[in-house]
């Protein structure tokens, strides 16, 4: 299976530019729009809305509310939880705010706290101080409260935002410091413009009064963070760029960043709707980058260009950001031979003449971003995974495109490379990589020592280290001949850069790092280590051969881990998901209409996982399953998942087959654990979890219709829990078979009439796929029964339609394709799925058609 890499090659501009771009809508201001919207009384229009996963949480959110559901689920949008919780308490009804698993772990405790003092009646669903909370009341008296000024500016502008709906309207004091100025300015900013007025006595107390919002159409700014890219490129550049759709007195925290681009040598000009920058190169500075930290690191590469010191401080807060980015600030640079350094809080840039390299995203849109702005300047960068920018700027590649040449590559590559110093941990972790892989693990040492009968220490005791190095490189000949490895280097191969280059052909190249302390720890005990250098102790000969590879060690990685601290494993998985997809898919035919793929790809998109995981659909016939798996296990494919008559007919090819699975005698899903496929059926939990929700199936009778592949998860499942069970088919003998494999009645589909009794009724044949006929005459059906279709579209059959008509509970064949996907969802990625946010997408897609 080969590596492949997708990336943006930029082509540094060949003269300046003088150019117009446009940003998408500031999120800030699309979040806070669309909440006013719920505190006006008549709708009003939002243009430019940005369209981002935390937008549409709080579209959902609010869509939500306004339905009367109580279920109110933020996704990952720490934001719009916070924003709900408040405006909950305006509500009627009871309301139950969640949000992700990454969400439940945010702290609500002080919003809570002041909301309470306010009157609100929340309680917590399952830990104090964090979502999901339960909120009662409908509301608020207002009158006083207090906050702490360090906690997060969310609470206080969900606050101040409801504020003027209060019937005694609000004065909120602040105790301490008031952080995160630009934020609370924004909410100020944007209330005013829907007519409420805000009276801020210097960050200190903010009293609304009762007040009415006027609704009034509306449009968002453009963002001026995505802006700053541009803005950094000309200033670079020595050119002239023009950003449309800014508010040139914008309130947003990273317009500041012109104020730096302006002290660094750039010349700003605001126009009524637009900024233009025009650069003369940049120069070093030093700056407290407190209040807009997102730019620090567009301001890092930039200062990488300046000839001297700069020095960023204030920047503590990027160490808890997507990826630790202080750490990958300093990586990527080190790759384009800048240094640096760094303490807690703070980042110094020694400016030079970056060289090319191949930049690691880090799934962080604003690193792809930020290092982009160095390829229009520097010869040979390439951002590795440039889709991540679709986060917040899905045209950012295209607006920079105006600039200069940016060219999408595939990287493919069969071998992968480990290099760094000894103890780096190259051997172990290499082991585990080429077992999830699927590729064959080398030891470069061993291969020298097989080769030569003798130690590694041996050799150079006996010969010399230049003659050892010639043995390396003689095996840096041969080993990147081969292919499908994972090759574990000796230390030392970077020093000759023949080697690396012998090996950048179809090698993807690692750099394992770790602390010194720590490598002396792990190498002490090696026996077979020749000595590199004169120094007395070992920490000191690891420092000095550092100093003496480093640059050719960064030089040559594609990527870099740090290994200091986590274990083996943790440190493979973080290696794959640098490495690109894993891929999954569901096989069949036909396939065409699966709604597989759809439910998967969100998942992953909703977790962030789109740079790790990646779902596709596959044609597959009946004679073609057995080269089917064989594909499988060649390409490393991590998953499938299969329809009919596929269940049955793979499972003479799999490795392990689920004793579950094995009962139902059926497989709908094969996960491949390093070349080791098993296969499970997720159909059963798929048929108990939609009942489980409407009754409780101990001791019911229930009727199931058809006896396919469906029938057995859906008799395996009810006999499971407990249920008394009748299988109706139109040929009888597949009734009876499968009600002598597991125990339960079987009748003709003759024999519908005994039916009428049964607690639940569960069509399992594909009748009701045209929208009209129903397998049962709606006679047979009565008030209060259960009726369940596998059928899934149209999603109300007329089995479906025909039970509510005569007052039976439908149960939707859609929700059973979903829970056994979320349980699939899990198998393939060991993550829960984010379960309500992806039913209602589907939702909507299939009641659109
Ligand atoms: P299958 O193995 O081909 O079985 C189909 C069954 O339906 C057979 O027992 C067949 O009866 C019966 N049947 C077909 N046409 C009929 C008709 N006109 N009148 C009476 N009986 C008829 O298919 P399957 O995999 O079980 O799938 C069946 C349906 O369930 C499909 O619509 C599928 O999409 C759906 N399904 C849904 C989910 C979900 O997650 N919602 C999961 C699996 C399947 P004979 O034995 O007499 O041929």
């Amino acid at each position: 299976m080969k590596i492949s890499l997708d990336t943006a090659r930029i082509e540094p501009v060949s003269k300046p530019f003088e150019e117009t771009v446009s940003v998408p809508g500031s999120k800030s201001y699309s979040l806070r729009a669309l909440f006013i919207s719920a505190l006006c009384d008549k709708p009003f229009k939002i243009n430019d809305l940005l369209d981002s996963d935390d937008v549409n949480a709080m579209k959902r959110c609010l869509e939500a509310l306004s339905g009367k559901r109580i279920d109110i689920d933020a996704g990952e949008s720490g934001l719009t939880a916070r924003f709900m919780i408040a405006l909950a308490c305006l509500n009627p009804g009871v309301q139950i705010i969640t949000g992700a698993s990454g969400l439940q772990k945010r702290p609500v405790k002080d919003l809570v706290d002041a909301l309470r003092s306010l009157g609100a009646d929340i309680e917590y669903v399952r830990r104090d101080g964090y979502l999901p909370v339960e909120v009662k009341s409908s509301e608020l008296k207002g009158g006083k409260v207090a906050l702490k000024g360090d906690v997060s500016s969310q609470y206080l502008s969900a606050l101040l935002l409801i504020a003027p709906r209060l019937e005694n309207g609000l004065a909120i004091n602040i105790h301490g410091k008031q952080t995160s100025k630009p934020y609370i300015d924004m909410t100020i900013d944007i209330m005013r413009y829907f007519g409420v007025d805000v009276e801020n006595q210097g960050y200190k107390k903010y009293v609304i009064k009762a007040q009415k919002y006027t609704a009034k159409d509306y449009t968002v700014e453009g963002d001026y963070s995505s802006a700053a890219y541009f803005f950094a490129a000309a200033a670079l550049n020595r050119s002239k760029i023009t950003v449309e759709n800014l508010n040139p007195a914008s309130k947003q925290a990273d317009k500041e960043f012109l104020n730096i681009l302006e002290k660094m040598n750039a010349k700003i000009t605001f126009a009524d709707n637009s900024v233009t920058v025009s650069g003369h190169g940049v120069r070093p500075v030093h700056i407290n980058m407190e209040n807009c930290p997102d730019q620090a690191m567009t301001l890092a590469v930039l200062a990488a260009f300046a000839d001297g010191k700069t020095t960023i401080d204030g920047i503590g807060s990027l160490r808890i950001k997507e990826t630790e980015r202080i750490k990958a600030l300093e990586n990527e640079l080190a790759k384009m031979g800048i240094s640096t350094s760094s303490t807690r809080d703070s980042l110094s840039i020694k400016g030079a003449k970056p060289s090319g390299a191949k930049i690691d995203s880090y799934g962080d849109h604003r690193i792809a971003m930020s290092f982009a702005v160095a390829g229009t300047k520097t010869t040979g960068v390439e951002i590795i995974k440039p889709g991540v920018v679709n986060k917040t700027f899905p045209g950012f590649w295209k607006e920079l495109s105006k600039l200069t040449g940016v060219e999408k590559h595939r990287i493919k590559a069969s071998n992968l490379l480990l290099i760094g110093m000894r103890g780096s941990g190259k051997t172990t972790v290499g082991k585990v990589l080429a077992k999830k892989l699927g590729k064959k693990f080398i030891d470069m040492d061993i291969y020298l020592e097989i080769k030569h009968g003798k130690k590694v220490r041996d050799i150079v005791l006996d010969e010399g280290w230049e003659h050892f190095r010639k043995l390396e490189t003689e095996a840096c000949e041969q080993l990147s001949r081969e292919k499908d490895c994972v090759i574990s280097s000796g230390g030392g191969i970077v020093l000759d850069q023949k080697n690396m280059d012998l090996f950048r052909e179809n090698s993807v190249i690692m750099l394992l790092k770790a602390d010194p302390r720590i490598l002396s720890r792990r190498i002490r005990s090696d026996e077979n280590r020749p000595e590199l250098s004169t120094q007395p102790t070992l920490l000191g000969e690891l420092g000095e051969v550092w100093e003496k590879r480093k640059e050719m060690y960064f030089k040559n990685a594609d990527f870099m881990v740090e290994t200091t601290r986590d274990n083996p494993r943790k440190i493979a998985s973080e290696i794959l998901s640098k490495l690109g997809p894993q891929i999954c898919m569901v096989i069949g035919d036909p396939i065409e209409h699966s709604l597989s793929p759809d439910i998967h790809n969100l998942g992953y998109k909703l977790l962030g996982l789109e740079d790790q995981f990646e779902y596709r659909k596959k044609r597959v016939s009946s004679d073609g399953i057995e080269a089917f798996i064989k594909q499988m296990r060649d390409d490393g494919i991590r998953g499938a998942s299969l329809t009919m008559p596929h269940k049955e007919l793979v499972l003479p090819f799999l490795d392990k087959i689920d004793p579950v699975a094995k009962q139902i005698g059926a497989v709908n899903t094969i996960v491949n654990d390093n070349g080791k496929l098993t296969g499970y059926n997720t159909d059963w939990i798929g048929v108990i979890k939609p009942l489980e929700k409407r009754i409780v199936l101990r001791g019911k009778k229930a009727a199931v219709i058809g006896a396919g592949g469906a029938a057995k998860a859906f008799v395996y499942a009810l006999m499971e829990a407990g249920c008394e069970v009748t299988v109706y088919n139109r040929t009888p003998e597949k009734a009876e078979e499968i009600g002598k494999k597991f125990g339960c009645g079987y009748a003709s589909l003759n024999e519908l009439g005994k039916i009428n009794n049964a607690d639940i009724i569960c069509n399992t044949t594909s009748v009701g796929m045209n929208g009209k006929s129903s397998i049962i005459d709606r006679s047979y059906l009565r008030p209060g029964q259960i009726v369940f279709d596998a059928v899934y579209v149209p999603l109300a059959t007329q089995m479906l339609k025909d039970a509510a008509a005569k007052g039976a509970k439908p149960v939707f064949g859609l929700e059973m394709l979903l829970a056994q996907a979320f349980e699939q969802f899990k198998l393939f990625t060991g993550k829960d799925a984010p379960e309500e946010d992806i039913s209602s997408k589907i939702m909507e897609k299939i009641s659109e058609g």
